[in-house]
């Protein structure tokens, strides 16, 4: 059974130990993942601002957000302004493009992406791709070649801005099947991979999941005859977590479950359909993210 494995980096923190943490254990099981770099200023913390809504504040509780990502993360940004993560950190980022891992942009200012994403406009979120872009191709020495949204916060417009970018692939949606998007009746050449599994913070704590079943509980998900694609984040998995998904990948290697980047998915499995990208709610995640729409036009000859 294939798993896509996708790593999001969201923070400083996460970069500086998560990162490497990560990096040893899949040296370890001889695992290659797809890891998506943030590379501008670290503003996490001004998620602390959203504690004024309820029902971000009920999210934070359940998850025990200031355990799972510190209390440094919740204030970066809030006090004084955030550090500029690929300034500090590009050796982390390099090395783990070294150590054989597929590296692809998450975002250059995480936070600012996911707050107003509503608003931005064309040319803000083309100069926004571009920035983390440039940043990235400066640390590779080459640009990287996939991408994916913070928070699954996708629209039209960044498809369209995407497609200004060489990137073979972006993962911006939850879905079922790889699958080219649809704008405007226009069919775009660049696939979506969208995740398929929920994260921990999606499924921790709700229907019986506990720290000690939760891997069960995880694998139980992944399908041998559908797309399996799993996204972790170098803050939870990396740091907060890091045990328990060591025991995760003992669990998935023993069972045969083979890890791999999201760009091997896409070389095996040639997108067949095309869909429109549309809005979602998804249990245990705030707001809307964005989705593979329904009625995926079958296509023959991809
Ligand atoms: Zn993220």
């Amino acid at each position: 059974m294939q798993v896509g494995l996708r790593i999001d980096v969201d923070t400083f923190r996460g970069t500086k130990y998560g990162v490497p943490n990560l990096c040893r254990v899949f040296a370890d099981h001889s695992i290659k993942a797809t890891f998506f770099f943030c590379v501008g200023p670290d503003n996490m913390g001004r998620h602390l601002w959203r504690l004024l809504r309820p029902a971000f504040l009920w999210k934070m509780l359940r998850t025990k957000a200031a355990s799972l990502y510190g209390w440094d993360i919740l204030l970066r940004g809030t006090l004084w302004p955030g550090p500029i993560i690929e300034e500090r950190l590009a050796d982390i980022i390099r090395s783990t493009a070294d150590a054989g891992h597929e590296v692809g942009l998450h975002a250059w200012d995480h936070h600012a992406w996911q707050a107003h994403i509503d608003t931005m406009t064309a040319e803000t979120i083309y100069q926004s791709l571009n920035r983390g872009v440039e940043m990235l191709t400066q640390v590779l020495g080459r640009p990287p070649t996939c991408s994916a949204v913070p928070g699954w916060k996708c629209n039209d417009l960044v498809l369209k801005e995407k497609a200004k970018f060489p990137f073979h692939y972006n993962s911006d949606c939850r879905g079922e099947s790889i699958f080219r998007p649809v704008v405007e009746g226009r069919e775009l050449t660049q696939p979506q991979i969208p995740v398929t599994l929920p994260t921990y913070d999606e499924m921790i704590r709700q229907d019986g999941v506990t720290e000690d079943n939760y891997n069960d509980r995880l694998l139980a998900l992944c399908a041998a005859d559908r797309l399996n694609v799993l996204t972790i984040h170098a803050e939870v998995e990396g740091i907060a977590c890091k045990e328990m998904f060591a025991r995760f990948l003992e669990k998935a290697v023993s069972s045969r479950v083979c890890l791999m980047p999201l760009g091997t998915l896409l070389q095996e499995g040639k997108p067949t359909s095309c869909a429109a990208v549309i809005r979602k709610e998804i249990r245990g995640r705030e707001g809307w993210v964005a989705n593979q729409g329904p009625g995926a036009i079958e296509k023959q000859g991809y």
